[in-house]
């Protein structure tokens, strides 16, 4: 057999397929022909060797922004997070809304090198400027039967509902949002994320007490519904202020089959994801969450800093991998959560997160850096950690991307003393 493309001496690691080992993959017309330990370089006219390097499944971002310039700085260009970051599919988490989803398909999706889904916006006005102005973002400002009806038109690109559970808004209007948005999954038959931790500031003259809030959200989240952020630094995460432990709600909800998204964008605390971790409760799916305000682009802008998501830390999809390895996940586990996992919550196990003789070859190549490396949060906790994840690039429909994003931090090595 003849093949396009071989990518050759690869650990393959694919949870949904339960295969680790060194296998090569045969690609011909964008598809993948072969998966098998040692196919022969002469069967290929174009021959990666990717010896000592780890091949995935296409990795999968839960959690981006990239309705670039419709959602102003905020808004990343979707193929420096996805294809050139060795990401194949981004999820872009509440910047369209009902509204503006024919912008998203004809300005962002079509157009990009990756594939782009979104979670919808619950709000009619979806993620302008990060949902800067929580005046837009009230229940006032929903529409239920709007969303369903767009969300129900779209199901190639709409996979779920976005809203935000916190003390900001809840000052404001306590959790309806969160009820039409439960509305809106519903009558869509998709899941709802909710986002957890401060996103605004509490309305003058009042005080929400965060765990009160995590205890009224909880039980209107069902199976397949997705908690977000749980080890944010602010509050309102899944570490209850009162007892400094899990809430206990919050297990009663993973039993009952809600899911865990990192969501790390500036939010991510090494001590919270610490606790939480060590309590038993391992996240589903990653997400990197980066955006205009946590990720350093090109251009220089001194707003930056003035907003709530500012972030200094550098970090993007594989260096947060890197962080959950050095909390003890295992490998298998952290590919998971960029491969098979997200694939489930998207209701697209049938097409991506798993490779498999006859679908698309959608692939990512990483390295699995070994030394010393320094991994920080927003908090300012710094350590420094003995692996270190890196694209090389991937392959998206069989065409191939270095992963040559400005957006990839570089591996900050330690230098010996
Ligand atoms: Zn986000």
């Amino acid at each position: 057999m003849q093949f396009d493309t071989i990518i050759k001496g690869g650990r393959v690691i694919d949870p949904a397929a339960n295969r680790d080992g060194f296998f090569d993959l045969g690609l011909r017309d964008g598809r993948i022909a072969a998966i098998e330990p040692n196919l022969s370089a002469h069967a290929g006219r174009d021959v990666r060797d990717v010896t000592g390097k780890i091949v995935l499944p296409g990795m999968i971002d839960t959690h981006g922004h990239v309705y670039q310039h419709v959602t102003g700085k905020f808004g990343l260009n979707p193929d420096m997070v996805g294809v050139q970051s060795g990401v194949t599919t981004v999820v872009d988490q509440g910047g369209p809304s009902c509204m503006t989803l024919p912008g998203f398909r004809a300005f962002i999706a079509e157009p990009s090198k990756s594939r782009v889904l979104c979670f919808i916006s619950a709000y009619l006005v979806g993620g302008l400027e990060g949902h800067y102005y929580p005046e837009l973002y009230g229940p006032d400002q929903v529409n239920v039967a709007h969303t369903v009806r767009v969300a129900r038109e779209n199901p190639d690109l709409v996979r779920g509902i976005k809203a935000h559970a916190e003390i900001g808004g809840a000052s404001r209007w306590g959790l309806d949002v969160i009820r039409l948005g439960k509305e809106i999954a519903r009558g869509a038959g998709l899941p709802l994320y909710i986002h957890l931790g401060q996103l605004w500031p509490e309305k003058e003259g009042t005080h929400i007490d965060p765990d009160e809030l995590v205890r009224e959200l909880v039980p209107l989240m069902d199976a397949g519904d997705v908690l977000a952020h749980p080890f944010t630094r602010h509050p309102g995460g899944f570490i209850s202020t009162e007892t400094g432990n899990v809430h206990p709600i919050v297990w009663a909800a993973l039993e009952r089959g809600v899911t865990v998204d990192v969501g790390h964008g500036s939010h991510f605390s090494f001590d919270m994801a610490r606790q939480v971790i060590e309590a038993g409760i391992k996240p589903y799916t990653l997400g990197a969450d980066m955006h205009g305000y946590n990720v350093k682009v090109a251009s220089k802008d001194e707003d930056r800093a003035k907003n709530p998501f500012f972030g200094v830390a550098p970090f993007n999809l594989t260096n947060a991998m890197s962080k959950l390895l050095y909390l003890g996940m295992d490998l298998g586990e952290v590919v998971a959560t960029v491969t098979a996992n997200p694939a489930k919550m998207l209701g697209l196990e049938s097409e991506i997160g798993t490779l498999a003789v006859g679908r698309e070859a959608d692939i990512s190549v990483i390295e699995c850096l070994e030394g010393a490396f320094d991994l920080s949060d927003n908090s300012g906790v710094a350590v420094t950690a003995p692996r270190m994840m890196v694209p090389t690039f991937c392959l998206r429909a069989g065409e191939f991307f270095a992963a040559s994003s400005p957006l990839v931090p570089p591996a900050q090595e330690k230098m010996a003393a």
